[in-house]
């Protein structure tokens, strides 16, 4: 095994953020990211300002493409934490349990719990605070609620606060008290979604210079620097935003920036955002509520009950919410529930990035029947509604 010391490196974050790049026309990225990336593992030992490389198989690496460096944060300590799961342990269980509680309601957590919902397991979902998915929209949030409990989950927001778990006969009890009440709720299985937070302790970082915010992420500036100027840092382990669609062109910002100096900022992003639960959720743009709190908003709804698509497939489920901004008429947002809300928001993030007005997208003759069409709908409700013009489309909001 052979050893290396980078000088300007992605330092961490090799998979989704990295192999991109190594298919960009940069020959420089080809050269130097194939050494870094197909074949290195970066070891622990970092000094002197440079991140030490060990070469290895690529197979090896492979082999370790699922220990991620990222953890699951931990809930603030409390007696039996070692009783509970992670979301991993729960994806590589080989048979369903009987019951599972998950605390946190996030994005993790709403996924593990839909799953196993949908698999037979009595589920109870567990939320500290007000409403579950606290990043999506609150009507979507709501909905998704509402679904979850109507597929027999419980849903508890509000919960209160941990006292403790303690083992059982059949699995895990957790304790848990609110505004003086105590209760407990028991299960084959209790999987923690709180958070993420990095796992770069073992790398060593500070070594380098390399700073690392409370949740170990690595602090990186617009060029994707880190407090050391010539390491670069791309996808989850910056904490920016942990999904594959953004630590692709990270590694691109990244890789260009480590090699040709700071000339490339990661700029602002449109960032459509779903997840794969049942029903589906989507997101691109601020919330209702954000964008409420900076701009004079219009939204316009579609419920799915009336689109044709949805009737026809028997997928009445969810809405389509447009935010659009009444100064400008141009689309802000997009927030869907139900049937194929990924690939709907998706769309609207094209009308987002090319800065559309509402009117604009409400002309356009979308295929019939689908169910990105209802994007059409919703942008001539809103169209209307703002006295624009929408030409031959104008009987569709009736
Ligand atoms: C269960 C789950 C479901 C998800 N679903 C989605 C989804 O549906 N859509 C979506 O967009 N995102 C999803 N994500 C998030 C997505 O996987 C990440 O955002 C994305 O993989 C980040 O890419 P990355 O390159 O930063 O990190 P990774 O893809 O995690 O790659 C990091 C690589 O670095 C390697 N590595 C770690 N330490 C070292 C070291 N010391 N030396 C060398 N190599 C090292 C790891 O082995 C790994 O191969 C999901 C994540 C999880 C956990």
């Amino acid at each position: 095994m052979g050893q290396h010391e980078a000088r300007n490196i992605i330092a961490v974050g090799l998979e989704a953020s990295v192999l991109p790049a190594l298919e960009s026309d940069h020959d420089f990225s080809r050269h130097w990211l194939t050494s870094c990336c197909a074949s290195a593992r970066l070891r622990g030992e970092i000094a002197g300002g440079t991140v030490g490389v060990d070469w290895t198989k690529k197979k090896s690496a492979r082999k370790n493409r699922n220990k991620s460096r990222l953890w699951f944060r931990a809930l603030a300590p409390v007696g039996g934490i070692e009783l509970t799961s992670t979301h991993s342990d729960a994806w590589r269980l080989t048979s369903v349990p009987p019951s599972m509680l998950v605390v946190g309601a996030g994005a993790t957590g709403a996924q593990v719990a839909s799953i196993f919902n949908a698999f037979g397991t009595r589920v109870e979902l567990f939320e500290a605070g007000p409403r579950i998915l606290a990043t999506e929209d609150e009507d979507v949030a709501a909905a998704a609620a509402a679904a979850f409990r109507k597929s027999g989950m419980v849903v508890r927001e509000n919960f209160g606060a941990i006292e403790s778990f303690e083992k059982t006969p059949t699995g895990v009890r957790m304790n848990f008290s609110k505004d003086g009440r105590r209760e407990s709720a028991e299960a084959a299985l209790v999987v923690v979604a709180v958070g993420w937070a990095a796992d770069t302790a073992g790398l060593n970082l500070a070594a380098a210079g390399v700073e690392v915010n409370a949740r170990k992420f690595v602090r990186v500036d617009e060029y994707l620097r880190t407090s050391a100027p010539h390491i670069f840092a791309a996808g989850d382990v910056t904490g920016r935003v942990m999904l594959v669609s953004q630590a692709l062109p990270d590694g691109f910002v990244a890789a260009t920036n480590a090699v040709e100096g700071p000339t490339m900022p990661v700029g602002e992003r449109v960032n459509p955002a779903g997840s794969f639960t049942d029903p589906e959720y989507a997101q691109v743009g601020p919330t209702e509520a954000k964008a409420r709190a900076t701009h004079d908003i219009l939204t316009a709804v579609i419920n799915f009950d009336c689109t044709t698509r949805n009737v026809i497939d028997g997928r009445k489920f969810g809405f389509c919410k447009l935010i659009v901004d009444r100064k400008t008429c141009r689309i802000l947002g997009c927030h869907v529930i139900g049937e194929r809300a990924v690939d709907i928001a998706e769309v609207a993030a094209i009308a987002i990035a090319a800065g559309m007005r509402v009117d604009e997208l409400a002309q356009i003759p979308l295929a019939y029947p689908t169910y990105a069409a209802v994007l059409v709908r919703a942008a001539v409700k809103a169209a209307q509604e703002l006295d624009l013009k929408v030409g031959w489309r104008e009987h569709e909001a009736a």
